[in-house]
C-alpha cells in the first residue's frame, strides 16, 4: 500500500446483514446499495460459541477467545465459582490501533464496541459515548477534552449504556426510543466528519451501538412472525428496524462521501439478528438432574480447604452465560476449578460426550430438539488456553419458544419466562471493502480473527503476537 492510503472502518453493531441487504435491493437503504453495488463484500464467520463479545476482542487483536480470555459480560471464576463483570481494560494484547499507532500513525477510534481506552501516542479514542454496551463507566476519551468538547456538543447517552432499563411498553415509548437513537447516529456521524475534515487522520473508526439496541427492543415490532409481535403496536409504531436502519444508511452515506481516492472504507455488520427465543432456564434445570443420574466424579469431594465449600462446587458441571444465543456448561474439573470432581482425561471425555448426548436429546413440546449443534471447545480451539472457556455450548434452535421442554433420562421442566428482549444475535455477520479491489465484488467468508490483522496489513504494519491471517483479497 502507498504511504498516503487512508482508511475509514465502519461497525454497525449486530445490525443484521440479511435484513439490511434485503432492505437495500428494495430500495430503502441506498446507501448500503450503492456500497454493495461497489465492495468486496462477504460473510463473516464469528469464534464459534462465544462470538458476542468474544468477536470484538478477536477482531481488534486477532487473538483467539482462549488466549485473550474474554466470551461474556459476566464470566464464571473457577477459583470461587462466581459469576464477575468482564473489565475490557484487562485486554493484555495489542490492538490494531495500537499497532499502527506506535509506527506513527493518527489514529482516530470512536464507540468500537467493548474497547478500553488503549492510551494512543498520535490519535485519539472516545469510549461509551453511545454504545449498546459499556465499555467502561461511560463516556470517556483519551484525550480527556475530546469527551468535554462531545457532552458540551452533543450530550452523553441517554440511555447510559443500559437500553434495556426503559422498559419499552407504549406505542409512545417506541417512539421516543426511535427518536433518541436516530438523533444519536446523526451526532456521531457529524462529529466523524468533523474530525476527518479538521485533522489529517490515517484512520477513523467509528462504531454504531443502534443497531444492537433496536434489534433487542424492537424486533417483536418489526416482524410480524415474532411471537410478541402486537398489530395495533405495529401499526402506531412502523418498521422501527428499518427506520434505525435508514438512519444508518444516511450516516454511512455522510461516510461514503468522505473518501477519496487514496481512502479505503471497510464496512462491518456484524454479528447478526434473530428472534430470541430460548429454553435455557428448564435446561439449566435439567442439567442439574440428568448430572445426579451420570455416574461420573463420584469419588471422594476435595474438602481439603479449611474454606468453606461454595455450594456450586459439588455440582459435575454448571451452566454459565455466554449469550442467549447458546447454553453453555462448564465441568467441574480437578486441578482446574477450585474444587473440582471430575478427574481430567477420560473420566472428563466421557463425562462431556454422555452430557452432549442427554442435553442435545433434550426435545419441545412439538417433538423438535432443543438444541440443533453442540460445540466442544476442546474439538473447535487450539489446545493452550482452552481452560479459559465453557467446555460445551449448544445452540438453541430460535423457530420457536417451548414452556416445557423433556429429557429421555429425567423427565421435564417448565418455565413461562419471556425474554425482555425480542430479538437477539446470531453469529453471522456481513463485511464490504470499497472501493473493490480491482473490480472484484464476491468474497469468501472471512475470519474476525483476521479482520483486525488484515487492517493493520494497509499500513505494512503487523499486530503482536497474534492468531490472525491477513486476508490478501483485502490488500489488492
Ligand atoms: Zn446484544
Ligand atoms: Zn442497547
Amino acid at each position: 500500500m502507498s504511504s498516503s492510503t487512508r482508511l475509514i472502518f465502519v461497525v454497525f453493531d449486530s445490525a443484521d446483514q440479511y435484513w439490511l441487504k434485503h432492505w437495500a435491493k428494495a430500495g430503502d437503504l441506498p446507501n448500503f446499495k450503492r456500497l454493495g453495488d461497489a465492495s468486496l463484500h462477504g460473510e463473516i464467520e464469528n469464534r464459534p460459541g462465544v462470538f458476542t463479545i468474544a468477536t470484538w476482542f478477536s477482531l481488534a487483536t486477532g487473538v483467539e477467545p482462549t488466549r485473550h480470555g474474554f466470551y461474556s459480560f459476566s464470566q464464571y471464576d473457577p477459583g470461587t465459582y462466581r459469576l464477575t463483570n468482564i473489565e475490557a481494560e484487562k485486554l493484555h494484547y495489542q490492538t490494531l490501533w495500537q499497532a499502527l499507532d506506535e509506527q506513527g500513525k493518527k489514529c482516530a477510534v470512536i464507540d468500537f464496541p467493548r474497547m478500553p481506552l488503549l492510551k494512543l501516542q498520535h490519535g485519539l479514542q472516545v469510549i461509551d459515548w453511545y454504545p449498546h454496551d459499556l465499555s467502561a463507566n461511560g463516556l470517556a476519551s483519551d484525550p480527556e477534552n475530546v469527551a468535554i468538547e462531545i457532552q458540551k456538543r452533543y450530550g452523553s447517552d441517554p440511555f447510559e449504556g443500559h437500553c434495556d432499563r426503559f422498559r419499552l411498553k407504549s406505542a409512545d415509548d417506541f417512539k421516543e426510543f426511535i427518536t433518541i437513537v436516530e438523533k444519536r447516529i446523526q451526532c456521531k456521524v457529524e462529529f466523524a466528519e468533523s474530525l476527518w475534515r479538521s485533522s489529517r487522520f490515517d484512520t477513523l473508526t467509528v462504531g454504531f451501538g443502534d443497531a444492537h439496541c433496536a434489534g433487542h427492543q424492537c424486533w417483536h415490532l418489526q416482524h410480524a412472525d415474532h411471537l410478541r409481535h402486537d398489530k395495533i403496536l405495529a401499526h402506531a409504531v412502523p418498521d422501527p428496524i428499518k427506520q434505525v436502519y435508514r438512519a444508518l444508511d444516511t450516516a454511512l452515506g455522510r461516510l461514503l462521501d468522505l473518501a477519496d481516492e487514496n481512502t479505503k472504507i471497510v464496512v462491518l455488520a456484524n454479528p447478526g439478528m434473530e428472534a430470541n427465543y430460548h429454553s435455557k432456564i428448564q435446561a439449566a434445570e435439567l442439567l442439574e438432574r440428568i448430572n445426579e443420574s451420570l455416574p461420573h466424579g463420584d469419588h471422594a469431594v476435595n474438602t481439603m480447604s479449611s474454606q468453606p465449600m461454595p455450594e456450586l462446587a459439588r455440582k459435575k458441571s454448571l451452566s454459565v452465560p455466554v449469550g442467549d444465543t447458546y447454553f453453555a456448561i462448564r465441568a467441574n474439573v480437578i486441578d482446574r476449578e477450585r474444587y473440582g470432581i471430575l478427574r481430567m482425561g477420560m473420566e472428563l471425555d466421557a463425562y462431556l460426550q454422555e452430557i452432549t448426548q442427554e442435553i442435545m436429546a433434550l426435545h419441545r413440546e412439538d417433538g423438535l430438539c432443543v438444541f440443533d449443534d453442540v460445540i466442544r471447545t476442546s474439538d473447535t480451539y487450539h489446545v493452550d488456553h482452552q481452560h479459559n472457556l465453557p467446555d460445551l455450548m449448544f445452540k438453541s434452535r430460535r423457530d420457536l419458544p417451548s414452556r416445557v421442554i423433556t429429557s429421555p433420562l429425567v423427565g421435564s421442566a417448565t418455565s413461562n419466562f419471556t425474554p425482555h428482549r425480542s430479538g437477539d444475535h446470531n453469529p453471522l455477520g456481513a463485511y464490504w471493502v470499497y472501493p473493490a479491489p480491482n473490480g472484484v465484488l464476491k468474497s469468501d467468508t472471512v475470519r474476525d480473527l483476521d479482520i483486525g490483522v488484515t487492517l493493520c496489513a494497509l499500513f505494512d504494519t503487523d499486530i503482536e503476537d497474534c492468531d490472525g491471517n491477513v486476508i490478501d483479497q483485502w490488500l489488492v
